[in-house]
Formats: structure tokens, sequence, C-alpha cells
């Protein structure tokens, strides 16, 4: 079968590989009916390592069972399914507390343990406690937003939650990237009712108003912070999402928010401390998140896709082949493109 394969910086290729199939009894077999490219692929693209092993890239995908293991129980072939970045098996002490990120026996995809999803099929362990049917046919038109169900929905749903959006709250929301226009989407659920969306492209800008930004922010740094300051009195937002994963990100993050404000950072931190202790100590900040379970949330996400309440998958605005798939990392990373869905 044909996958993406990641061997350095800017070094992406499709190549002919052993077709994914089945090792284990718990695991599953998914056709990839759409993949995508995700924000976080890009830190591997531009930062990766002499000597670090080749990635098979992708984490993110819809697709229909092919074949199943003797010990799946609840899967059978032709479900169409959604899987979420990490595998977990739904039964141990983090999953039952709803942070199936943590699972004593789960990983990540598109690791150099385990096979991605930028390829014609993948290979799903703990399949039972992975996957999530969904009722649908594989060609539904809300497919777009269902596969954000994978990953940038229940991230931006992550940053918010434990950036303690509720009813009343000011939002800010730090990254333009796909998980950031979804965490607009999940304040504005989540009853946030003043959403500050900090960026400067004008297409993400149209798109986070469109999801309920109530305000924009262009400026960077200090200037930034300055101005939303200004925007709130003077004392910051009560909700910061940080989706983007660099210092100065987390230290706009830390100086936008409120005395007794929170902070959910859901962007892959690229730095070894947190900046600004002093400030968050000072103001009793919370500063949380972490990669989102976003197992757990599909149930919760998933009414309000179907009822098109919410429409996540406005952020894929390119659609490629699994042939083009390094033009769509180009593309990502020059920021031509927000997100890029991938048809196998
Ligand atoms: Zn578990």
């Amino acid at each position: 079968m044909r996958a993406t394969v990641m061997y350095g910086p800017g070094d992406v290729r499709i190549e002919n590989v052993p077709d994914a199939r089945l090792i284990e009894p718990t695991d599953a077999l998914v056709t990839v009916g759409r993949a995508c490219i995700c924000g976080s692929d890009l830190w591997p693209y531009k930062l990766m390592k002499p000597g670090e092993p080749p990635r098979r890239m992708g984490h993110e995908a819809i697709g229909v069972v092919e074949a199943v293991g003797s010990g799946v129980l609840t899967l059978k072939v032709g479900d169409v399914v959604v899987m979420p970045f990490a595998y977990s098996d739904g039964t141990c002490a983090f999953c039952h507390e709803g942070l199936h990120t943590s699972c004593v026996h789960g990983g990540f995809f598109g690791t150099v343990e385990l096979p991605g999803a930028q390829a014609e099929a993948v290979r799903i362990p703990l399949a039972d406690g992975t996957l999530f049917v969904l009722s649908v046919g594989e060609d539904d038109a809300l497919m777009a937003s269902l596969l954000t169900l994978s990953d940038v929905m229940g991230t931006g749903h992550h940053a918010a939650r434990t950036a303690k959006v509720g009813r009343g709250k000011t939002v800010a929301v730090v990254g333009d990237g796909a998980v950031g226009l979804c965490g607009v989407i999940a304040a504005r659920r989540l009853g946030g009712e003043r959403i500050i969306f900090l960026g400067r492209h004008p297409d993400r800008i149209a798109l986070a108003k469109a999801f309920g930004a109530t305000d924009v922010v262009s400026e960077r740094g200090e200037a930034a912070v300055a101005r939303v300051r200004e925007l709130t009195g003077g004392f910051g937002v009560h909700s910061v999402l940080e989706c983007v994963g660099t210092d100065q990100a987390m230290l706009t993050a830390i100086g936008i928010a409120r005395p007794g404000g929170a902070v959910g950072s859901v962007g892959v931190p690229h730095y070894e401390t947190i900046p600004a202790s002093q400030p968050a100590f000072y103001n009793n900040l919370t500063i949380s998140g972490g990669p989102a379970p976003v197992r757990a949330y599909i149930a919760e996400l998933l009414p309000d896709v179907l009822d098109g309440r919410i429409e996540p998958g406005r952020v894929l605005d390119r659609v490629i082949t699994l042939d083009q798939v390094p033009e769509g990392y180009r593309a990502m990373n020059e920021r031509e493109a927000i997100k890029v869905m991938v048809k196998p």
C-alpha cells in the first residue's frame, strides 16, 4: 500500500510500504477514507533531527473497518469509524476518568512505534476502546466536520475546558491554526460571551468571526497583551486557549489572563520551562491543558456536528490525494492552507 513517510526537515514522501495488517487479536484494520495533515505534523517537518528514524505520519482519519481480530467485540467489518489521534483500551483507571490520552496501555499514531493514517490503510490497536462508530454513510456531507473529531475539534474543546470557559466568561484564543479556530467554536459552545481571537491572516479572521469570535487582535507580543487588556477594562480575560506551543505564545497567554483566570494549553510545548511563572503565581492563574482526550469528547460533540450547530469541518480548506501529500505539507507550512484533507 502507499503511505506517508517523514525522513527529515522538508522531506516527506509517499512510498510503497508493506500492507497494514492485523497483528494483535484486539486490532482492527481500517481502510482510510479521509485523513488530515495536522499542525503538529509540521514540527518534525521543520525540526526533525539527522539520525532520527523515519516516521509514518498521520493521526486523524475516518474510514471503514476492513477486518477485526478475534478479540474485538464491539466492531464489525463495514463499520464507518473515526479514530482519535491516540489509541486507548477504554477500560483502565484513566480511561474511566475520561483521560484516554493517559491510558496505561495507550499510545499515539504517526510515531516511530505505530504507523499513521496518511496512508491507504491503518492498523488500530485496542480497537474496541479506540474507535468510535459513526451512524453515517461513508460519503456523508458532514464528513469534514466528523473528521475533525479525530483531533482538532476535540483539542480545541479541551483547550476551552481546561481554560475553564463558561457562561458569561471572557475568552482569548492564541493561535490561528485549525485548533485555535476550533477553540473559538468550543468557547462559543460552552457559553463564552466575549471571544477575542489573536490572528492576522484575513481568511482565518473571517472564519474565526463566523465561528463566534467577537473581537480580533492582530498585534503580537507585548502589543497584543496591551491590546487585550485595553479591550477588557485593563484586567485581561478569564480564559485563555493557548493553541500554539511556543514559549512566546505561552508568554502572551499568561500576559492576557485576568487574575484568577486559567490558561488551557494544547499546543505541544517546544520549550523546556513554562515562562512567566511570577506573573502566573501572583495572578493566581491556573495553567492547565495537555494532549486532549478526544476519545472522551466525541460523544459530547457528535450531536452538535450531526445537527449542524457547529461546523468545524470548515477549517479543512484544501483537499488533496495521497500523492499530493508532500505539496500539502508545504502548503500548510507556508500557511497557504489552514488544514489539508487527504483522500487516498
Ligand atoms: Zn485506558
